[in-house]
């Protein structure tokens, strides 16, 4: 079973009539960090996000591939590759029938057998994937997690440098251009973290609706207090007597936030 299950997952690869498409690659480090073999269901929506962030935090493998949609990620959501992930999860199931089965709108992998662990398959996998790197890529010791690490969120807040950490994707998966003067170019934007930095604790440092993202100008307006975010979604600027609503999918997402790390710092 497990020699099996290796070599259809070898099978995989990146060929693409112009480029190399390393989604299928992104595949097996979405099944490795999900844990798919252990019956959990999966859908296209939850892919859909893996994938977005996969190449949100790969500019090569973004450039690599043939499609324009992933090329131009920054100014996409991961709903806008909903097809694209849809098709792709097509090729992976035809590759191996024998392992993984649709059924309505969930997807299931065939259950590994007792005999093996998790601990165990879990390794053997790993090494797969990183034989596949080799095979496809030519990259050894190159492994992937969305995952943030709180190492590197409090690298980059030490340095001040939210944007060339991870956050700043993140930051641009809830909303990609600045909601006070709509400026869309990527280089122009900057996250901003809703909760004031002296009051970050850990769990709201990794928390990525604790950020959000402005142009330059309107980031260091926030930085310095001239401008905040209340809890009703709601941008204010004193000085200005200015009041300007975020979109609610956003706010909803901060409600979220809000709720879940009990936060209760000193938004107005
Ligand atoms: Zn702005």
């Amino acid at each position: 079973m497990i020699s099996n299950l290796i070599n259809e997952f070898m099978s995989l690869d990146v060929k693409s009539v112009t480029g190399k498409d390393c989604t299928r690659l992104c595949f097996c480090f979405f099944v490795y960090e999900n844990e798919l073999f252990f019956g959990k269901p999966f859908s296209v929506s939850e892919f859909s996000t893996y994938v977005f962030r996969f190449y949100m935090d790969n500019t090569m493998f973004r450039e690599l591939n043939p499609n324009k949609i992933i090329q131009k990620l920054f100014k996409y959501s991961p709903t806008d590759i909903y097809d694209y992930c849809s098709l792709q999860l097509d090729i992976i199931r035809n590759t191996m029938p024998s392992l993984i089965k649709l059924d309505k709108s969930n997807h299931y992998f065939k259950t590994l057998e007792n005999n093996i662990t998790k601990e165990v398959f879990l390794s053997r996998f790993k090494l797969v994937i990183n034989a596949m790197m080799i095979k496809y890529l030519n990259m050894t010791n190159y492994w992937y997690t969305q995952e943030l690490t709180l190492n590197e969120i409090n690298l980059a807040l030490e340095a001040q440098n939210l944007k060339n950490s991870r956050i700043f994707n993140r930051a641009l998966e809830i909303i990609n251009y600045c909601f006070i003067c709509d400026t869309i170019d990527t280089e122009q934007l900057e996250p901003v973290s809703l909760t004031p930095l002296e009051k970050l604790n850990d769990s709201v440092k990794l928390n990525m609706f604790n950020y959000i993202v402005l142009c330059s100008n309107h980031a260091k307006n926030y930085n310095e207090g001239l401008i905040r975010i209340n809890k009703l979604g709601y941008l204010i600027d004193h000085e200005k007597n200015y009041r300007e609503h975020l979109p609610i999918n956003v706010v909803k997402k901060i409600r979220e936030f809000l709720n879940d790390c009990s936060f209760n710092g000193d938004f107005e």
